[in-house]
């Protein structure tokens, strides 16, 4: 038991289903708001893909108030967005981040996904931080659930209960099928490869050494000369502490060879990537990608917002729940800031814990209407790279501008308040309406 201010806190037995980034995040912030937690993975623990992830100082903020060791993360703080012509890598528009941490409070960390896995799963486990370490159960595949009896099964025939089940598991979601969500979904007009190139390699070939400075830079992403399609665009970051430069290469999806579903562990060559108008590339850029590594398919989708995100005492939560396309990098800093108010509504501060469907009631009116103004504006980010949060607020009086007219600005992101937002909805329900909620 967990020794609590409040008398009504019920330490709730959690189930996760799914260890990805946002399932992991939702552990260590339920672990810290004193709950125990088990983690249910259907494969081993390997499960990060080999590439880069930023995340902004949305998702910054939440580790550090869960006291994640992000220096493990080995991050590389972001300083710029530059934006580079297609066919010369001139620098087309750059947005200077300079004093990014002074304005915002966190700074912008770009990471490789494989540490930022490794460093959330330390969290979640270690038995020296505060809360019951999680325990993780691997080759557990959720084969269903049910949301008003409390249990998950498994294909390996063991079933579980729990107050609180958690579907993390992704964009392929079982969890939000049994919680009566029928996604509307397209296969995206747009693919990408992604693929590394170690800064070993930039400096033994005297490749461009721009490409391990502390920036995400882009070419393409707008129309461009000789009908070149907006769908051809690139990301570079670096990440790893520097070592690693990071490329997500996209392109129009009628272009690639690989329209497999699911996971593909082989390694495609680099002509599979350097096709169509990447004939057209910077050659700079062109000879970083043909000397990069772990050059892999990923299919992109786009999801309409879905009609909820809980039953009984189910929730989605992260890709499951709001899957995005990737263009404003914010799909992980979102399945944070899901991970955030589940540990703050079942925190020791509210009554939730002794109603748990209606602490996921006020889940979904937290955490819906944010996340679905950032899936939408990914979406028109795949048409304009100018709707990208940063490029829309180039000066203060285009950001002014941007958020008139519903772009999504830093300003939007990085200001919100999820702890003020949490109390004030929970002061709206007003004595007798729902359960006995009360702010202490
Ligand atoms: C090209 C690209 C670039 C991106 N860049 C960024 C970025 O820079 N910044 C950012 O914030 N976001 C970015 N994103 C988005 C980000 O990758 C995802 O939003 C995030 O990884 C989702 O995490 P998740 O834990 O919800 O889902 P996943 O990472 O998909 O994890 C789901 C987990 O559930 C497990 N699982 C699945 N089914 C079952 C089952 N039946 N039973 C048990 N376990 C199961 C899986 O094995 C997996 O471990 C990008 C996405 C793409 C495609």
């Amino acid at each position: 038991m967990v020794s609590s201010t409040n008398p009504k806190f019920k330490q709730l037995r959690v189930a996760v289903v799914g260890g990805g980034l946002g399932g992991l995040s939702a552990a260590v912030a339920l672990r810290r708001a004193g709950h125990l937690v088990e983690i249910y993975e259907r494969r081993d623990f390997n499960v990060e893909v080999g590439a880069s992830i930023s995340c902004a100082a949305n998702g910054t903020q939440w580790l550090r108030e869960w006291d994640v060791d992000i220096p493990d993360m080995k991050p590389v703080i972001l300083m710029k967005l530059v934006m580079r012509d297609w066919e010369t890598g001139k620098i087309l528009n750059q947005y200077n981040l300079d004093h990014y941490e002074e304005e915002w409070g966190n700074v912008y960390n770009m990471l490789h996904r494989q540490d930022m896995h490794a460093t959330l799963l330390k969290a979640a486990t270690s038995s020296e931080d505060k809360g019951t370490p999680c325990s993780v159960k691997i080759d557990h595949i959720c084969e269903s659930v049910d949301p008003e009896a409390g249990t998950v099964t498994f294909k390996n025939g063991v079933t579980v209960k729990a107050d609180l089940i958690i579907g993390a598991d992704g964009i392929r979601s079982v969890v939000r099928g049994q919680i009566g969500v029928v996604p509307d979904m397209t296969s995206a007009p747009q693919t990408c490869y992604r693929l590394n190139v170690k800064k070993s390699v930039v400096d033994e070939l005297g490749l461009v050494k721009y490409s391990y400075d502390p920036a995400i830079q882009f070419w393409g992403g707008i129309q461009g000369k000789n009908g070149r399609s907006k769908y051809y665009k690139i990301v570079m970051s670096p990440c790893s502490d520097g070592e690693i430069v990071s490329f997500y290469c996209f392109m129009p999806t009628e272009l690639t060879k690989h329209h497999e579903e699911g996971f593909v562990f082989e390694e495609v060559p680099v002509s599979d990537v350097i096709a169509g108008k990447y004939d057209e590339l910077d050659p700079d850029c062109v000879n970083l990608l043909k000397n990069s590594v772990d050059r892999m398919p990923w299919r992109l989708y786009v999801h309409q917002p879905y009609d909820r995100w809980f039953k009984g005492n189910t929730c989605i939560l992260g890709d499951a729940a709001h899957p995005m396309m990737p263009h404003q990098s914010q799909g992980a800093c979102q399945a944070i800031e899901d991970a955030a108010a589940l540990g703050i509504i079942f925190s020791e501060k509210y009554n939730f814990t002794t109603d748990v469907t209606a602490g996921l009631a006020m889940y979904q009116t937290i955490r819906k209407p944010r996340a679905t103004r950032v899936q939408s504006a990914s979406a028109r980010a795949t048409e304009n790279l100018n709707e990208r949060i940063g490029f829309t607020s180039l000066t203060p009086h285009d950001a002014s501008l941007a958020a008139a007219e519903g772009k999504l600005t830093i300003n939007e992101m990085n200001s919100y308040k999820m702890h003020s937002h949490v109390a004030s909805e929970v002061e709206k329900l007003g004595a007798g309406l729902g359960p006995t909620i009360a702010v202490m």
